[in-house]
């Protein structure tokens, strides 16, 4: 089965969510899925449950939320040069069915990740590997190279009335 180069981008609610939803599909089509995450290492709700599910999660981020482009530490640049090196290897090892890189093109727009080498990953995509890539601000040429992108556009969003993210829903 030829598989395709889908984007969650967008300010409202929903890419992860999205990109999990998938996962949680393949699985029961008994794929093979790997989801790698960028920018992450705080402990989601999720995690307990991939674990469960036997699903190898990846995270390339450290326990700190980076708010802006100037918040950005060295370890940060550590764990992104690590997480772009490691997808590499699980693209080429051509092992998953289903690949996700959660909040790679967020990383962008925090100068971690380069949007040639979001491109280069899109590129070295074997033919039968689905690839799904999320976050914020997706880069122009990154969204021109996909098959499937889809903007979730924040209509409301409670977040903007003070509601922090939650365990269970947003976390
Ligand atoms: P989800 O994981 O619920 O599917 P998402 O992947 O679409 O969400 P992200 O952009 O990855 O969304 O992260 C959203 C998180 O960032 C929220 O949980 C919220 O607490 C926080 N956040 C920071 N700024 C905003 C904002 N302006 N609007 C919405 N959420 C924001
Ligand atoms: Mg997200």
């Amino acid at each position: 089965m030829r598989g395709y180069i889908h984007v969650y981008t967008g300010n409202g609610k929903g890419k992860t969510t999205a990109a999990l939803g998938l996962t949680v599909r393949a699985l029961g089509n008994d794929l093979k899925v790997y989801i790698g995450q960028f920018m992450k290492g705080q402990r989601y709700g999720e995690l307990n449950t991939l674990e469960r599910l036997g699903v190898p999660v990846e995270r390339f981020g450290t326990e700190s939320c980076i708010i802006g482009p100037g918040d950005v530490r060295e370890i940060d640049r550590i764990k992104a040069r690590e997480g772009y090196e490691r997808v590499k290897e699980i693209l080429l090892g051509e092992e998953f069915d289903l690949v996700i890189l959660d909040e790679i093109c967020v990383s962008t727009y925090f100068n971690l990740i380069t949007q040639e080498e979001i491109l280069h990953l899109m590129d070295i995509k074997p033919e039968g590997t689905e690839l799904v890539l999320t976050g914020r601000y997706a880069p122009k040429e990154v969204i021109e190279a996909a098959d499937l992108v889809t903007e979730m556009r924040e209509v409301k969003h409670y977040y903007n009335s003070g509601v922090m993210a939650r365990d269970g829903i947003e976390r």
